[in-house]
This record gives C-alpha cells, sequence and structure tokens, in this order.
C-alpha cells in the first residue's frame, strides 16, 4: 500500500477536503487519482481505467475529451476566456441564450446564466418571488417544495430542500418553504397556503438524490395544470434530466409541459464545465422593466465565454452524433439485464438513468465494483447507474458482468 501513497495522495490528506465526505474514513483509504478521460472512461494516475457508470455526478454527456469539446475550449480559449457579463455582452453567451430558448418557442424566451445547478435553483427563486412583491401580488411569498426533493446545497437552495440529512443544521435557515409528499397532498394545501404561494419546484419524472424515485406518469401535466389554475409559478429542477438523459432533450417534453421557469446545469456543458441557465417566460422579464425593478444578481464568471462556448459544442453534438436516438435502446437494456440478476432488489428507471436497490450497503458495493474497473456512488443502498449518452452497447455489457460479478 506505501508504494502506492504518491504526492497527490498526500498533498489531498494532508490539504483537501471533498464535498459530501466523512473525512475521518477518507483519510483512511487510499484515494483513486484521477488523471485523464477518454470517452466512457477515467484514468488513474497508474494508467488503470475505469467506467464512467455515473457520469462523474450526472454530468458528462458526449464522453470525456470528445475531440470536438476539446476544439471548441481550446478555440474560445485562444481567443477569449472570460469578459464580465456586467455592462457587457459576449458573443457566445448571446449565441448560446437563443440557442437554449430555441427548445421553447414563444414560451421560454429569456435566459439568465449562473455557475451550477444550485444557483440556477436561486435564480429562479428570487426572480419568482421579486416578482410578486412589484407586480402587485406581495401576499405570494410562499415556495412550495417535495418531500425528499434535492435542489442544491447553497444556503438559499439547501432550505427548499427535502433530504433531512443534507439539510440538519441550517435547513430551517432560508426561504418560506411548505413541503408536500404527493399531488394528492399538494391539492388538499389550505387555501391560505395556496393563495400566498409563489411558486412550486420539482424534479421532473424522478428525484435523483431521493434514490432514483419515479413520479406517477401524468403527474407532471397535472402539477402544470393545478399551477396554472391557482397562479402559482412552475419552476422546474432539470438539473440532472435536462439534455437527454430521460430519453427527451428535456424531461418536461415527455409530458408536453412548459414551466414558467426552467434550471438547467450539469449535462449544459457535456461535463466539462460548471456553467448553467435559469430560463423564463416573457411575463417574469417583462415584470422587471423600469425604476427599482431590477434583478440584483450575478456572480463574477456569469456569462462565461468559454463556458458558453462549449455549451453550444455539446448542443451541436446532440445533432451530429444523433445522440437522443439510442437512449432508450440502451437504458432499457441494462434495465432488462439488472432484473435478471436475483439478488438486486428493485431496478427504477427513465431513459439512461437508472438506480437499484441492493440488500447491502451501497457505499460497499461500489467500493468492490471499484475493483472491477466501474465507478458511481450510492444513495443509501441505491446504486446509480447514468453513464455518458454516448456509452457503447459493448461498455454496457462491461458494466453488467461487473456487476453480475459482484456476488
Ligand atoms: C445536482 C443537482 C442540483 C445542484 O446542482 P449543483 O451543480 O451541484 O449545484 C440541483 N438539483 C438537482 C436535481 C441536481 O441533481
Amino acid at each position: 500500500m506505501k508504494d502506492r501513497v504518491n504526492k497527490w495522495i498526500l498533498a489531498d490528506h494532508a490539504h483537501c477536503w471533498h464535498p459530501f465526505t466523512d473525512q475521518e474514513s477518507w483519510e483512511s483509504d487510499i484515494p483513486v487519482v484521477i488523471c485523464r478521460g477518454e470517452g466512457s472512461w477515467l484514468f488513474d494516475f497508474e494508467g488503470k481505467r475505469y467506467l464512467d457508470a455515473n457520469s462523474s455526478i450526472w454530468t458528462n454527456i458526449h464522453g470525456h475529451s470528445h475531440p470536438v469539446i476539446v476544439e471548441a475550449i481550446q478555440d474560445q480559449a485562444s481567443k477569449l476566456c472570460h469578459s464580465s457579463y456586467l455592462g457587457l455582452a459576449n458573443d457566445k453567451a448571446s449565441e448560446l441564450a437563443a440557442k437554449l430558448c430555441s427548445f421553447f418557442p414563444d414560451s421560454l424566451e429569456r435566459c439568465f446564466f449562473s455557475d451550477d445547478g444550485s444557483t440556477a435553483l436561486e435564480v429562479a427563486f428570487k426572480m419568482s418571488l421579486q416578482w410578486r412583491q412589484q407586480n402587485e401580488q406581495k401576499e405570494r411569498t410562499g415556495i412550495i417544495a417535495f418531500e425528499n426533493a434535492y435542489h442544491g446545497d447553497t444556503l438559499g437552495a439547501s432550505s427548499v430542500g427535502g433530504v433531512s440529512r443534507f439539510i440538519k443544521g441550517y435547513g430551517e435557515t432560508g426561504l418560506n418553504v411548505y413541503r408536500v409528499g404527493s399531488l394528492e397532498d399538494l391539492k388538499r394545501l389550505p387555501e391560505v397556503v395556496v393563495e400566498t404561494a409563489s411558486a412550486v419546484v420539482i424534479e421532473p419524472l424522478i428525484q435523483g438524490v431521493n434514490q432514483m424515485r419515479l413520479w406517477p406518469k401524468g403527474m407532471l401535466a397535472d402539477l402544470r395544470a393545478w399551477t396554472t389554475q391557482h397562479g402559482i409559478h412552475l419552476i422546474l429542477d432539470e438539473v440532472m434530466t435536462g439534455f437527454g438523459r430521460t430519453g427527451k432533450m428535456f424531461a418536461c417534453q415527455n409530458e408536453e409541459v412548459l414551466p414558467d421557469f426552467l434550471c438547467l446545469a450539469k449535462g449544459l456543458t457535456g461535463g466539462t464545465m460548471p456553467l448553467a441557465a435559469t430560463l423564463t417566460r416573457c411575463e417574469i422579464y417583462e415584470g422587471f422593466k423600469g425604476p427599482d425593478r431590477t434583478f440584483f444578481y450575478g456572480h463574477s464568471y456569469t456569462g462565461n465565454a468559454l463556458g458558453c462556448a462549449v455549451a453550444l459544442a455539446n448542443l451541436s453534438l446532440f445533432e451530429s452524433e444523433n445522440t437522443l436516438a439510442g437512449i432508450e435502446e440502451k437504458g432499457a437494456y441494462l434495465e432488462r439485464e439488472l432484473k435478471k440478476i436475483p439478488w438486486i432488489q428493485e431496478v427504477r428507471r427513465v431513459g439512461l438513468i437508472l438506480g437499484f436497490d441492493v440488500g447491502e450497503c451501497g457505499k460497499e458495493f461500489c467500493l468492490k465494483l471499484r475493483k472491477r474497473g466501474v465507478l458511481t456512488r450510492p444513495i443509501l443502498n441505491t446504486i446509480v447507474i447514468m453513464p455518458p449518452l454516448s456509452v457503447t452497447m459493448d461498455e454496457l455489457k462491461f458494466l453488467i458482468k461487473a456487476i453480475q460479478l459482484q456476488r
């Protein structure tokens, strides 16, 4: 073991602090140090390869270091990496905003950039709430969210989330949130809550962090009808489901739903750079025009040109590689093969997002899987399988074999 400890591991153990990590157990283990990626594979410093079975926490789309993406980064870096979006426009941000809005003609016409999923959600919350304050609906100050939902870790976003182990300690610090378990619960909310709600936020079709639990079919369309009827904004958190994961470009397209706010991040740059976007309607945008109505929000790197250039390359690959065409087939293959494994308790799937339950500690299961050359992270006893959309059938066979060999 000693000879595998090198300067990176020493530096990590001495100075790094990892997200969502019990550092005590982390320090007693030898971490995998990733130095390279190619297609669906990641390579450690010794050259050992691992299948990236959760797309590097749900971000990667077309594989690692795809030549078209790499070229876009190099080309853009040689021209402009970043200039402030405050008081200035840039060509790539303009092109990307137009491209994203083109998926929702005549409905989502405005794009506000930020940096990651959490900020994409905070933008939507703040826009919805501020819009009410300055458009004669001052009483609408509440956000309705679902139990066990996950919307990010910044203070505002985590106050809306409903995963108790993540919000312990600061869940009560933040927005005015009502949590409901289901659409039926929502419809039973007291009148006063409904009349003072600004928005409902939901992860459409599937709750990711809640162990990949699917909503009933048709629920999203029902929710849209209910929110419209009660004058409440619908915020869709498509940070995980966006960019092809469910088989359609966006999950809301599966039920032909148009939200008031659409939050995008993770897959936006194909899993290469932090960039996020919140799309909204013309009516919301118009409500911010005029004196004392400015949306005071932004970050140093808002509208980052490098990120926007990569996002454009990511979207162009969906067309040139016909990415959406193979997703259902790949997902169905995984579901079928996993269901044949007797000790797997339940398989849940939409598109190329899968979760299956094992009767043992998920962390231990994933450590064993790692030894067989497959990387993923569990959520409690649920194993997440969400490979890059570009994954090949041969790579999926390798993945299934590695899982079969676990017992
Ligand atoms: C990952 C995720 C977020 C948070 O995104 P970050 O980029 O980690 O801030 C929010 N919502 C959902 C559904 C996610 O999967």
